[in-house]
């Protein structure tokens, strides 16, 4: 049996993703969610694709594609319960918010249909992006980074390698990522909520910032924003309280290839900022 063969399809909402059409087709089916997500066997590495068996010979059109969405820029696949407020399909069995592939790009905050920012399983916000200018510009660099093909490669890795510098946990043992400070700014906005905890990382880690929980992804990418606008625009502007660890490696890969004033802003910071106190033991140890 192959989906094709099934009795009944869920109504494709344009750009759905191939897992949220799946679930709206268990659900007007009325099927069991344990045997369905057995039958379907997606590939848990991507939930957009199966894995190994073929009962995927037809799709309905009008689905999203995933693979349109760069792998270090995806969302993972424990973080795709995204949805706007407003975009609802009314089914035969109810309402229902499908998820669009582009969403499962970490740089969709919002619909673009509506304006409004994405949700993301704790919270259930109707916020107008314009309602915020810092949010709107915010989002604008996210989308021209998103959309904007004659953005210059260059720039497309720099804003990527900002991104990674907010995503990362800079220190030696486990702790909270390099971005987190910005999460109070997003939770003052009235955007994410206390229930979005901060979770501890392993040194060096996370590898991209779709594998962040929704809270610390958010706060990465404001901070990765934050960090773009300071070192374009001058000091003045809040930078990102990142370690010297982040500032030292964007200074090393960048230096020579950024215009000489940003460059030196970047050497500049990282230079300016003390070392952590743990590494200075440690380091004062090693000479002993
Ligand atoms: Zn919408």
């Amino acid at each position: 049996m192959e989906i094709s063969d099934l009795p009944v399809w869920a109504e494709v909402f344009p750009g759905e993703s191939v897992q949220s059409w799946l679930e709206a087709t268990r659900v007007s089916l009325g099927l069991d969610a344990h045997d369905w997500w057995a039958w379907c066997a997606l590939d848990p590495k991507e939930t957009e694709r199966q894995a190994g068996k073929k009962i995927w010979t037809w799709l309905p059109e009008g689905l999203g594609q995933v693979t349109k969405v760069p792998i270090d820029l995806r969302i993972a696949p424990a973080w795709r319960e995204i949805y706007c407020p407003r975009c609802v399909v009314n089914a035969p069995v109810g309402l229902r918010h499908p998820v669009l592939a582009k969403w499962l790009d970490v740089r969709s905050i919002c619909c673009d249909e509506h304006m409004l920012l994405l949700n993301y399983r704790s919270t259930s916000k109707c916020i107008d992006v314009g309602s915020d200018p810092e949010l709107l510009a915010w989002h604008y660099w996210l989308r021209e980074w998103r959309d904007d093909g004659s953005l210059a490669v260059a720039e497309h890795r720099f804003r990527r390698d900002l991104l990674l510098a907010a995503t990362r946990n800079w220190s030696p043992t486990s702790g909270l990522i390099a971005g987190v400070g910005s999460k109070w700014l997003l939770t003052e906005k009235g955007w994410l909520v206390p229930g979005m905890p901060s979770r501890l990382q392993q040194p060096g880690c996370p590898g991209r910032a779709g594998m962040l929980s929704p809270g610390d992804r958010m706060s990465a990418l404001f901070s990765a924003w934050q960090a773009w606008m300071a070192i374009g625009e001058g000091i003045s502007l809040a930078l990102p309280k990142w370690p010297r660890e982040a500032w030292h490696w964007l200074d090393a890969r960048w230096r020579t290839r950024l215009p000489y004033e940003r460059g030196a802003l970047i050497a500049d910071i990282a230079a300016s900022l003390p070392p952590r106190e743990h590494v200075s033991r440690l380091r004062s140890g090693r000479r002993r």
